[in-house]
């Protein structure tokens, strides 16, 4: 990917001299993130004249040389309402006896893995913890669960707070406020409600999907919503859904979340839990004092076995430095071998019940030997591919039940003797060497429960 660096130097041989130095080195440019050049300005004037004049050259330019467009943003900052000394502020600092910030500290921005499949999401929330209320507002962050939205939501809270230590910075979920409501209502005293919430600076609202559940209170959430925007206070919201997929959401309210910033976490690939996992064992390490050693190959294992969900695989792990801690006096010495992974986890999860694939061996291989799948399947026969290339072939023979021919099509449509000859290879090596022999059967075992 190329770096923001790069992407103003070629701008800056694009365009004329005079009209670089005006309008684009003042530009700060923030982000590359699926295929968007985020930069953002403070004068919102200066924007809307680079929009009208230069942006659908610049654009046409970018694209062809990086594939990449240009967004701009602004990231007004005239009025100093944010600044410390601020009356705005001092007014919050009074309405801080319900500022017991309620943000789990460990869910930082450094926490976090960028991938990416979360780096648009994490640009946004960089810059809505940079500069709240100026650059997206609503932030709408919306995935399947446990990709990391919370996170991302309570980090942004975490960075605003680190920035601005009299903030008053809220997080809750949907159903928190609705129940909240429910409550002051009951006792009358809706005013006093809605007041508390229209006071924060910063709501974080987690769950909004669930606000369907909420008939007739969830008026009060849209009155707030409003009031906050209009007073310029930043809202974040997290949802599993994208707005449109939420059933009778209010139209307006609809399309205020659209308008502001609206960005999704995608599943993230096998080598994107591989670093997850692997930030998460350092956590462990630092918070327990403990210098366990989980191998390559059970890292491995874990990130393949749990795909869908960062938390489950949170929960693994988990498990496994608990049980490793109560069998072993020292775990260091005593490592956590796959095997020992198989048996702590066979009751918590059910780990690949399910058929060895043909892709789930190339991913094995592939990163087994370093390489990416797309090389297995490409038409390089350099040793270095065509090797894993020939044993990944001979693992899918011995334990899918897939024929020659349909295994040779799934590695690029070789032909099946190809493949046959592939197999006939492996089988002769192992049988002429016993470290190569135990390598392979040691690979096979990986798939089997
Ligand atoms: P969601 O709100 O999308 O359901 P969470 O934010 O609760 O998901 O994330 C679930 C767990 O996965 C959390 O412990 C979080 O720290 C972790 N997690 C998810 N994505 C990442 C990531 N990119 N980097 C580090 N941790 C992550
Ligand atoms: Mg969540």
């Amino acid at each position: 990917m190329e770096n923001l660096e790069q992407i103003k130097n070629f701008i800056e041989t694009v365009l004329d001299k005079p009209t670089f130095d005006k309008w684009i080195v003042p530009l700060s440019f923030l982000a590359v993130a699926n295929k968007i050049i985020l930069a953002g300005s403070t004068d919102s004037k200066k924007l809307s004249w680079i929009k009208q004049n230069l942006l659908d050259k610049i654009n046409s330019l970018t694209k062809k040389e990086f594939g990449l467009s240009l967004k701009l943003i602004s990231l007004n900052e005239e009025e100093d309402d944010f600044s410390l000394s601020s009356p705005a502020v001092e007014l919050t600092g009074k309405a801080r006896s319900f500022k017991e910030t309620n943000l789990q500290k460990k869910y930082t921005f450094d926490s976090f893995v960028q991938l990416d499949q979360n780096r648009m999401a994490c640009s946004f929330a960089h810059s809505v913890a940079e500069f709240p209320a100026k650059s997206y507002n609503p932030l709408y962050i919306y995935s399947d669960v446990g990709l990391g939205k919370t996170h991302l939501m309570v980090a942004i809270g975490n960075r605003i707070l680190e920035n601005n230590k009299n903030f008053n910075v809220r997080y809750l979920t949907t159903n928190d406020l609705m129940k909240e409501y429910v409550e002051y209502t009951r006792q009358n005293k809706v005013s006093e409600f809605t007041k508390k919430y229209t006071s924060v600076d910063i709501l974080l609202v987690d769950d909004i999907q669930y606000i369907t559940r909420w008939g007739g209170t969830r008026e009060q959430f849209y009155y707030i919503f409003n009031k906050l925007i209009q007073l310029e206070k930043q809202i974040v919201i997290c949802s599993d859904k994208h707005p449109d997929n939420i059933p009778d959401l209010e139209h307006r309210i609809k399309s205020r979340f659209e308008w502001g910033g609206l960005v999704d976490i995608h599943h993230y690939d096998l080598e994107g839990r591989i670093a997850i996992l692997k930030t998460k064992i350092e956590e462990r390490k630092e918070l327990f004092k403990n210098d366990f050693v989980i191998p390559e190959d059970v890292i491995f294992f874990l990130a393949s076995s749990i795909s869908d969900n960062i938390r489950k695989l949170e929960g693994a792990l988990n498990r496994l430095i608990g049980v490793a801690n109560l069998k072993f006096s020292d775990t260091r010495k005593s490592p956590i071998t796959l095997a020992f992974v198989k048996e702590a986890l066979k009751p918590f999860i059910s780990l690949r019940k399910k058929p060895a694939t043909v892709k789930g061996i190339q991913e094995f291989v592939a990163q087994k030997f370093n390489i990416k799948v797309n090389d297995l399947i490409s038409k390089s026969n350099k040793k270095d591919i065509a090797y894993p290339r020939q044993i990944a072939m001979f693992v899918c023979k011995k334990l899918t039940k897939i024929p020659l021919y349909e295994i040779g099509d799934k590695f690029g449509g070789k032909h099946h003797s190809t493949v046959l000859h592939s197999i006939k290879k492996i089988e002769k090596r192992m049988e002429a060497n016993y470290e190569f022999d135990k390598e392979i059967n040691d690979l096979i075992e990986f798939f089997k429960t």
